[in-house]
């Protein structure tokens, strides 16, 4: 397989446990999409019975669609990291701050 070298703010930490991603409070995904418009949920979650099995590798945040937040220029995340979690019933990047 080919390999990209990028630079992504890191996922640093995820309380979604019903993700498929999700082992112990970490995304194991190798990049997630967060939201769009104004709304900042993981769009990358899903849920099976089963989780993935990397358990090492720390996910980045591979775009973001929310343009109104302040972290965000040109439709990337230009934060150091991002923690994911509930916002009420909603799967959200607890980082969104809205400009
Ligand atoms: S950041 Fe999103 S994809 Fe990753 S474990 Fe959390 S809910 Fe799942
Ligand atoms: S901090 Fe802002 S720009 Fe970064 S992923 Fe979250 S909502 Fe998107």
């Amino acid at each position: 397989m080919d390999s990209l070298n990028i630079e992504m703010p890191l996922v640093s930490q995820c309380a979604v446990h019903e993700c498929t991603y999700n082992l112990n409070n970490n995304c194991h995904a190798k990049a997630i999409t967060i939201g769009d418009g104004s709304h900042p949920g993981c769009d990358t979650f899903f849920s099976l019975d089963e989780h993935c099995k990397e358990q090492n590798r720390q996910a980045g945040v591979g775009a973001c669609k929310v343009n109104d937040c302040i972290h965000n220029e040109d439709f990337e995340c230009m934060a150091r990291d991002i923690n994911v979690g509930f916002s009420g019933n909603d799967i959200n990047c607890l980082t969104f701050k809205a400009s």
